[in-house]
């Protein structure tokens, strides 16, 4: 019987698999993504990446359907091709050595500001100074083509959330759960902040006190631990 092609079983132990699993299926059950959009990376090695696969509803995937690849974008591993925006994901890899986890979704009310030319403006509310931070929006560039990953590069070596000009959003995180949360925080607060605006004006918060968030944000960062050496092992 002649040999047919088997792709290289998974390396990233089933509980990883089944949390990125989990994490997509959030992103739709909160109407982050639609259809067949987004996609999420997670480190699982010091050259590998656990990734969503191109064209699935993301929130309905199966652990095998995932599929690995290294920091270059070689698939490794996984019956089906990666994510097309896996461009979009090694630009954070690349620009920023402590991030572990891509999140890139559709959310809606945050993405309508860039339809407007606006970012999420900043000094307004303090739980998204301090878990998102500063909000960038990096220029249109076609989805799935390099010219995004070209964009968001430079922004992510001073953000860990960036919008996408009338396309959607970026978040890294240190862990999973942090770009998962950040992605999360990113539509609240943008749906808080569109609900002001339908009230009135916006006051911003006093310099000092968006100071005091500022370094406060930098200290938790400073002091809290990345779960990413539990990730590493994981994959012993
Ligand atoms: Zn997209």
């Amino acid at each position: 019987m002649a040999p047919t092609f088997r792709p290289h079983r998974l390396q990233a132990p089933f509980v990883i698999r089944e949390a990125l699993v989990r994490v997509c299926a959030a992103l739709a059950a909160r109407q982050l993504i639609a259809g067949q959009d987004g996609n999420v990376s997670l480190r699982i090695g010091p050259d590998r990446l656990l990734v969503t696969p191109s064209g699935f509803a993301k929130g309905a995937l199966d652990v095998d359907d995932l599929v690995e690849v290294s920091l270059a974008g070689e698939q490794l591993a996984g019956r089906h091709p990666a994510t097309s925006e896996l461009g979009l994901h090694l630009a954070a890899y690349d620009a920023r050595p402590d991030v572990h986890a891509v999140v890139h979704a559709h959310p809606v009310t945050a993405t309508a500001f860039t339809l407007l030319g606006e970012s999420i403006p900043d000094g307004v509310l303090a739980e998204l100074m301090l878990t998102v931070g500063t909000v960038a929006v990096a220029p249109y560039a076609q989805p799935g083509t390099a010219a995004l990953g070209n964009v968001v590069r430079p922004l992510f070596r001073q953000h860990d959330v960036i919008l996408l000009a009338h396309h959607g959003a970026v978040a890294a995180g240190r862990s999973l759960q942090e770009a998962h949360f950040a992605m999360e925080s990113l539509e609240h607060g943008a749906r808080m902040i569109h609900a002001a605006r339908q009230l009135g004006r916006i006051i911003s918060l006093e310099d000092a006190a968006c100071d005091a968030l500022r370094e406060a944000r930098r200290g938790a960062r400073n002091g809290s631990a990345s779960d990413a050496a539990f990730m590493e092992n994981g994959n012993d």
